[in-house]
């Protein structure tokens, strides 16, 4: 009996660990497979498969796009992703270069606030994160002084309603599916509590599964998402949603106890749909 963890981060978004190091961890837990997700980016993928290339482990392809509806944030997982699809990685780069201007937009704000940032500091902070903003904006801030925490940063500044804001355009969940489903890819809606008044429009669209088995969620809840997904024909996912903030690989990674047979179930659909859309 294995187990499969389809909710991974690594320093390629906002992870700790490398996809080196991720991957080591997960065959040295005896995991069966783990999908890579990061943030708007697959710039992980590559060093996972590669790390995980003679083992037992699985590496999936996979992304977590960022959308909104209305004011409020929704999350789409994307598996078995064409991850060098050209398109695809072309729209990650729009994504990307649109949070820059926008971050830049922010700094030029603050200055006429009498906060003056070096803009190329910013852009060290930031470093390799595909999710390139206010996070980075914020310990920008402290480091000089003018806020004493995040908090103070964002509320007084660049939070939704403070003078520095910039509203970042982003893609709708209609959009991120599209996205996901045009690189080949199976998108599940992520830790979905809550919205699941979107999920008729979703399913509308392509959405194929939905993340019942997330770590904050309780035996009930993972029920009663695993029962929805039943009703609209989703497959029920899952993961640990691994960050490695706390500084160590223990805990985490493989710990949310997803169903062998989702697993199989979305490996089955992802085999289906190349062998019928291949060569
Ligand atoms: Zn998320
Ligand atoms: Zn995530």
């Amino acid at each position: 009996m294995g187990n499969v963890d389809l909710h991974v981060h690594t320093t390629a978004s906002d992870g700790a660990f490398s996809p080196l190091e991720v991957t080591s961890e997960a065959v040295a837990k005896g995991l069966e497979a783990i999908a890579i997700t990061d943030h708007d980016t697959t710039a992980g993928i590559d060093a996972a498969l590669r790390a995980a290339r003679g083992t037992a482990l699985e590496v999936i392809p996979g992304i977590e796009l960022s959308a909104e509806q209305g004011s409020e944030e929704i999350h789409v997982l994307g598996y078995y992703l064409a991850y060098d699809d050209e398109v695809l990685n072309e729209k990650l780069l729009e994504l990307c270069q649109a949070r820059r201007r926008r971050a830049r937009k922010m700094v030029e704000l603050l200055a006429g606030l009498g906060m003056y940032l070096d803009w190329e500091r910013v852009v060290e902070i930031a470093g390799d994160s595909s999710a390139f903003g206010r996070p980075h904006i914020a310990y920008a801030l402290r480091e000089r002084g003018y806020v004493t925490s995040f908090n103070e940063a964002f509320n007084r500044y660049i939070g939704r309603q403070g003078p520095a804001h910039v509203a970042l355009l982003k893609l709708t969940p209609e959009e991120a599916i599209e996205m996901i489903v045009a690189a080949d890819g199976l998108p599940a809606l992520a830790h979905p509590w809550g919205q699941e008044r979107f999920l008729p429009e979703l399913v509308e669209v392509g959405l194929v599964g939905l993340e019942a088995y997330y770590p904050s969620y309780t035996i009930e809840q993972r029920e009663f998402l695993a029962q929805l997904a039943r009703k609209y024909d989703l497959i029920p996912t899952g993961g640990s949603d691994f960050h490695g903030h706390g500084g160590s690989m223990d805990g985490m990674l493989g710990r949310v106890a997803v169903p062998m047979e989702s697993f199989q179930r979305l490996s089955a659909l992802a085999t289906k749909l190349t062998s019928s859309t291949g060569p």
